[in-house]
């Protein structure tokens, strides 16, 4: 597989500052692969320095000029989609089908969206005497994770330069290979030196060096609440602009009166995809408890498809693994009763764990509280509506989640009592325009769309 030994930085592969390397693993037979720079402050600093420069250019470049260069991007993306999708499956793990259509395909349409966002978008409005610009916020400093690895780049890549900023991009030490691989699409496109940087290293050292440099205006960090809650932190202190994409448990909501078959077989298919490893991901299916026990069958079926190896892939690395394997074991020691699935793993190699569904789960539960990250359904009881709001209300999160009813007004009513940032209704399809963030703990600030665009986007106000 094709890697640089290089950062990315003003247009060119440079050699990183120290020597420092990391090595990308494939989690299906835990090979190293390739290895790439681990990056320091310095490298940081050269990357930072190099978007500084290149910013007042691309900001003064005209929106449908900018709309030109994204559409390059979204052709570039699409001429090399099966090279990414390969590339996904071999640094993720993901199963090379899932790969090609959403890991290498999602980005394309998103990248599509923000070259018509550029081009359409009011940059002007007229507020009674005032005219209000809408200008870039400057550099931006994107630190994304390994789940979605090329889809979380594009959402911040593609808006910020939509907007007019220029990028430093840390991308997660685990999927680093595709981030290169949207560096070269980034510059056949045509886009200027220094525009897209790319510092590949570890959270704690260049992550770190980038939340907190001075050259950045705004950092848009997707990744755990644990690491979001120090960037937040280091953000606000420097009084600059911060977007945080955070964890989720979210709640799948099948009402009396729903097609139960086509909510729970859509529902373990939403859990199992990218095994689990999805922030949005309807870990928790919300039964009432006169459906309960065909919910879980039904749900055990679906779920026994998806064998380990085939239709589902491992997890990252030995340590989502583990994590996984550690939540299974207390779900199991609190007392939910795992129908299909369990703590036990398959033989190697790769860092697979058994699909799982859980029945008999009560909402304080530990599997039913935290994000675990992995392949596993917690099926809860409910009593009646205010029970399920309750029960879908009750964590600490509020990222996505699903209402199916017998009529989509019915399932509408209940979904304006969720405290989350996205309800899909009645099987409601992905919609690559539509707002996507979290309410609570799951966030600040909102991908995707014309709201995605204004993150990257401030105002100045004439007076006339
Ligand atoms: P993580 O928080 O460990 O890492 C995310 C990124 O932050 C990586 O690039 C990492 O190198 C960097 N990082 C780590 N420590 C840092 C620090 N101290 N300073 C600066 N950067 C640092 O998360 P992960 O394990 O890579 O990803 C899994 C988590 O991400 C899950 O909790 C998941 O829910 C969340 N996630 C959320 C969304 C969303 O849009 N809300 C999307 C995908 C993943």
């Amino acid at each position: 597989m094709k890697h640089h030994e290089a950062l990315f930085i003003d247009g060119d592969w440079r050699p990183a500052a120290g020597g420092e390397t990391i090595e990308v693993v494939n989690p299906a037979d835990e090979r190293v692969i390739a290895t790439v720079p681990a990056g320091s402050a310095a490298d940081v600093d050269a990357a930072v320095r190099a978007a500084r420069a290149a910013l007042p250019t691309w900001a003064a470049t005209p929106p449908a000029a900018r709309a030109d260069l994204l559409a390059a991007l979204r052709d570039q993306l699409a001429d090399r989609a099966e090279e990414i999708a390969r590339t996904v499956t071999a640094e993720l793990g993901a199963p090379l089908a899932f790969s090609r259509t959403v890991h290498a395909g999602l980005p394309i349409t998103v990248c599509g969206t923000y070259a018509e966002l550029a081009r359409t978008h009011a940059f002007e409005e007229t507020l009674g005497t005032s005219t209000v610009l809408h200008e870039p916020i400057g550099v931006v400093g994107a630190i994304t994770p390994w789940n979605y690895p090329l889809h979380q780049i594009v959402a911040k890549v593609a808006p910020a330069l939509a907007a007019g900023c220029t990028v430093v991009l840390k991308p997660a030490e685990d999927t680093p290979l595709v981030a290169q691989l949207f560096v070269e699409c980034v510059a056949a496109a045509g886009i200027p030196a220094g525009v897209v940087n790319l510092v590949t290293g570890r959270g704690p050292v260049a992550g770190h060096a980038l939340a907190a440099h001075d050259g950045v205006d705004l950092v848009s960090f997707t990744g755990s609440t644990a690491v979001g809650r120090t960037i937040g932190a280091l953000a606000g202190g420097a009084v600059k602009r911060v977007a945080l994409e955070l964890g989720g448990k979210s709640a799948n909501v099948i009402l009396p009166g729903a097609d139960l078959g086509r909510a729970v077989a859509v529902g373990v298919a939403n859990v199992m995809a990218n095994s689990g490893q999805t922030c949005s991901a309807w870990t928790r299916m919300l039964v009432h408890r006169d459906q309960y026990d065909e919910a879980v069958e039904l749900a055990a079926t679906a779920a026994a498809k998806y064998v380990p190896g085939e239709r589902i892939g491992p997890l990252v690395s030995a340590r989502q693994r583990d994590q996984v394997v550690g939540y299974l074991e207390r779900g199991v020691a609190e007392g939910a009763r795992p129908v299909i699935g369990g703590p036990r793993t398959p033989e190697g190699p790769g860092f697979h764990v058994h699909p799982t569904v859980f029945a008999d789960v009560t909402p304080e539960m530990t599997i039913a509280q935290e994000e675990i990250f992995g392949p596993v359904l917690s099926i809860l009881r409910y009593e009646d509506e205010d029970d399920a709001v309750r029960i879908a209300n009750g964590t600490v999160y509020g990222l996505a989640g699903a209402v199916w009813a017998a009529d989509d007004a019915t399932a509408v009513a209940f979904a304006r009592r969720l405290d989350t940032g996205q309800v899909d209704i009645n099987g409601g399809r992905f919609n690559p325009l539509a707002p996507f963030g979290g309410y609570k703990k799951s966030g600040t600030g909102r991908e995707l769309g014309p709201h995605g665009l204004a993150e990257y986007l401030q105002t100045k106000s004439l007076q006339f």
